[in-house]
């Protein structure tokens, strides 16, 4: 590696987040097999770490071998066949992937949008899970596209009602929020180990419940993913251990620290250091003209949206955003579709989420267009 200045970056986009150095270590250590049962315990801790996360008991809590978005296949596909119904709430670029993967399978899917910047509005997801009366509903905790939090509850509610399985992508949330799974009523969730959980991409931690456990097991039709089928992930996941894939080792090796970090700081200390270090930035983002995009009501703490004042839009934010990271080594996200151009994208995600962190963003800012 040259010894260029910025060779380190901090990163404030929307993920991956800065890995804690002790996880780091750990991927280091020397492998285990995958069967062996020094390894097992390992995924024990993991998996058991991961549902006191999720807030739920379901026994199928695993971290799957992939990322995020393998995360969201895994539990639309296990869950829906062709010409299945589905809700699908579309609040920003997440919610639409969701809506993309589920045509895919063949469902048939019913979108409801938010206006750039709003949560899902209820009475109108309400109204469509009546009408539909679908086989699952799905939407986003934590829109990473606009900075959005959705309420969970009365749309999980809406959704049991109509005997429909809920699933949500939890990917910016985990480790950032307290999630409730098992209260909220959620059968199937997924999230992703590079945003709050502050390890490296790679891994989608997901929980199924037994709700959606028994759904995959009396489909019609086998699951088409192989990879992603819980009734055969259930076979290494679950209780026997026997051989599916090659776990990647060092990932959870990696994951195993991670999750120790979170549970020795706790959930709410760690929660609270998100909103802290949030406010701390959108205050300090007023100087530069740059407003919050989202009602304070909504916002999510590990990713703030704001809007660019007319001076900064169009080329001259990608100007600005690569002469942070060119001299200051500090990535923030650019704005994605309609609000490309427009806003940007600044996380503060994990162990990021520091006033260290907001400082040094707002001192480059200084120095750049003071
Ligand atoms: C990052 C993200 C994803 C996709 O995760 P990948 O790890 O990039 O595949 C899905 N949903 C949300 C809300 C995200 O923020």
């Amino acid at each position: 590696m040259s010894g260029r200045p910025h060779d380190r970056r901090l990163l404030l986009g929307p993920g991956p987040s800065n890995v804690h150095p002790r996880v780091l270590r750990a991927m280091a250590q020397p492998l285990y097999g995958h069967l062996d049962p020094a390894f097992l315990t390992i995924l024990d801790e993991v998996q058991s770490g991961l549902r006191e996360l999720f807030g739920s008991v379901n026994p199928l809590t695993l971290p799957l071998s992939a990322t995020g978005s393998a995360g969201m296949e895994a539990c639309l596909c296990n869950l829906l066949e062709p010409g299945d119904e589905i809700v699908v709430g579309v609040a920003g670029v997440f919610g639409a992937r969701m809506s993309e993967v589920a045509e895919r399978i063949g469902a048939r899917v019913t979108r409801v949008e938010s206006e750039p910047g709003t949560i899902l509005s209820e009475d109108e997801m309400i109204d469509a899970i009546r009408r539909v009366r679908p086989r699952a509903v799905a939407f986003v905790h934590a829109e990473t596209s606009t900075g959005v939090c959705q309420p969970v509850p009365n749309l999980a509610h809406a959704a049991h009602e109509v005997g429909a399985l809920v699933v949500l992508d939890c990917v910016t949330s985990l480790a950032g929020l307290p999630l409730e799974l098992d209260r909220w009523g959620i059968d199937a969730a997924y999230s992703g180990t590079q945003k709050c959980l502050s390890c490296p991409p790679g891994l989608s931690p997901v929980s199924f419940s037994e709700r959606a456990v028994e759904r995959a097991a009396s489909r019609k039709a086998k699951v088409q993913s192989w990879y992603l089928d819980i009734n055969l992930l259930a076979g290494y996941f679950g209780g026997e251990r026997v051989y599916h894939h090659t776990a990647p080792i060092s990932a959870i090796f990696g994951l195993a620290e991670g999750l120790r970090i979170v549970a020795e700081e706790g959930m709410q200390d760690r929660t609270q250091r998100h909103f802290a270090a949030a406010a701390a930035l959108v205050e300090g983002l007023r100087e530069f003209g740059m407003e919050p995009l989202v009602a304070p009501e909504h916002r999510l703490p590990m990713l703030t949206a704001v809007r660019l004042p007319k001076m900064l839009r169009g080329a001259e934010e990608a100007k600005l955003r690569h002469r942070l990271l060119d001299h200051w080594g500090i990535e923030v996200g650019a704005g994605l579709g309609t609000l490309a151009g427009e806003i940007w994208r600044i996380g503060l995600m994990g162990e990021n989420a520091r006033l260290t962190n907001v400082e040094s963003l707002l001192c480059a800012l200084r120095r750049e267009l003071g």
